[in-house]
């Protein structure tokens, strides 16, 4: 078992059914940062950024300025932010790829990029072009995966170009290999879930594109038909949603001034009525959203009645694990899968969204203690759950 990157927590085994867990070896006090993960690879989902979600290539941090990003979301030209110190977006330092122009938060993540994937990913001035290889694979991707999106195919690009760049491609290898794998029935469940009852025409089409432009003879198991669904599998099962927002962050540190009660009501006033004109204009999607392969995180089970919970507290792809109780020595550490929502829904609902999503039986306390509780959902949620079946 991979020794965890930080210390106050371990992985174990939990049983044969769970597979590993995460568990606290020090006590947590609620609102403690249990730990904090950058991932091995994430990316910006593609139809985000098609929709003028602007984020740095390697870290996604969001690149507008809480101001810009505000303006631009609640379609408000001419929209001014109050405390514009607390944004933290620095423009000055953003940088771009000399070839293709896509935008860094910083020289380091333009290095970092570089030397990871994107010597290899670069499409130079081509970088839109839908004649392009990686262009065509981008729409073919945009094509079968629609909004709100789970998973991204650059993702798996990055992964391929990792271990071509890399000086030691076993060991880029291992670091992907501790991710959950899955049966081939259990790889076909999520397929189909991604993309839907043509899953294997377009599992196909994805192959091939990738094909022509990443072959690599270190890896001739990442694409073969059996390899490639695996490797998609294993970001569809172990990503993990990030959503940054300049917005936030700047919001998190108004929060934070110590003012005159007058000033702090009129602060909180404009800020209420930010976010119903964010609402109103953009409705949910409000950050910039990717996904990402963390190991730790990844280590952490589900719960219906979460002791933890995943933050992005830095406007980029760093996560925070946070307690949202007191967590003593030896327990195991949950997060929810399910969203606020969802988590409030009967047993029956909660169990099926993640058996279909996740492919588990929740057994967890609230499931447990419901479990005598009859398999009804109520007419609403009835109607939700066939909607999601004919969709998919
Ligand atoms: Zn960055
Ligand atoms: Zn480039
Ligand atoms: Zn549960």
């Amino acid at each position: 078992m991979a020794t965890p990157a930080v210390s106050g927590v371990e992985v174990k085994i939990v049983n044969s059914n769970k597979g590993k867990g995460l568990f606290a070896c020090q006590e947590f006090k609620k609102g403690d940062v249990i730990f904090e993960e950058v991932p091995l690879v994430s990316s910006q989902f593609l139809w985000n950024e098609f929709y003028k979600y602007h984020a740095c290539e390697f870290c996604l941090k969001s690149l507008e300025t809480a101001e810009k990003m505000a303006q631009r979301l609640a379609s408000i030209p001419t929209l001014t932010l109050p405390q514009s110190q607390n944004c933290l977006v620095r423009p000055e330092f953003q940088v771009h790829c000399p070839h293709c122009q896509v935008t860094y938060c910083s020289k380091e993540c333009q290095e970092m990029a570089w030397n990871q994937y994107h010597r290899t990913l670069c499409m130079g001035p081509s970088r839109g072009d839908e004649s392009h290889p990686l262009g065509i694979l981008q729409a073919a991707w945009r094509n079968i995966h629609f909004p709100p999106e789970s998973c991204s195919i650059m993702l798996l690009t990055k992964m391929i170009a990792m271990v071509k760049q890399a000086n030691d491609p076993a060991a880029v290898l291992k670091t992907f290999s501790q991710f959950t794998n899955s049966t081939v029935n259990e790889e076909q469940q999520i397929m189909h879930k991604l993309l839907g009852s043509k899953f294997r025409a377009q599992l196909e089409t994805l192959r091939s594109l990738v094909m022509q432009t990443l072959y690599d003879e270190q890896i001739p198991q990442w694409f073969t038909s059996e390899g490639f669904q695996s490797l998609f599998a294993l970001i569809g099962r172990n990503g993990q949603g990030i959503g940054t927002s300049s917005i936030s962050v700047w919001c998190q540190n108004c929060d934070a001034m110590d003012l005159p009660d007058d000033e702090r009501a009129s602060l909180d006033d404009f800020i209420d009525q930010l976010y119903i004109d964010l609402e109103k204009e953009s409705g949910t999607f409000l950050n910039c959203e990717g996904s990402g392969l963390y190991s730790m995180q990844s280590c952490c089970n589900h719960s219906c009645v979460p002791n933890a919970e995943v933050q992005f507290p830095h406007n980029c792809h760093k996560l925070q694990v946070v307690a949202l109780e007191n967590i003593a020595p030896g327990e195991e550490i949950c997060v929810s899968y399910l969203d606020g929502c969802m988590l409030e829904r009967s047993r029956h609902s909660r169990q099926k969204h993640l058996r279909d999503n996740y492919l588990f039986n929740c057994m967890c306390s609230k499931c447990q203690a419901q479990a005598g509780n009859p398999d009804v959902t109520s007419s609403e949620e009835e109607d939700e759950e066939d909607m999601e079946a004919e969709g998919t």
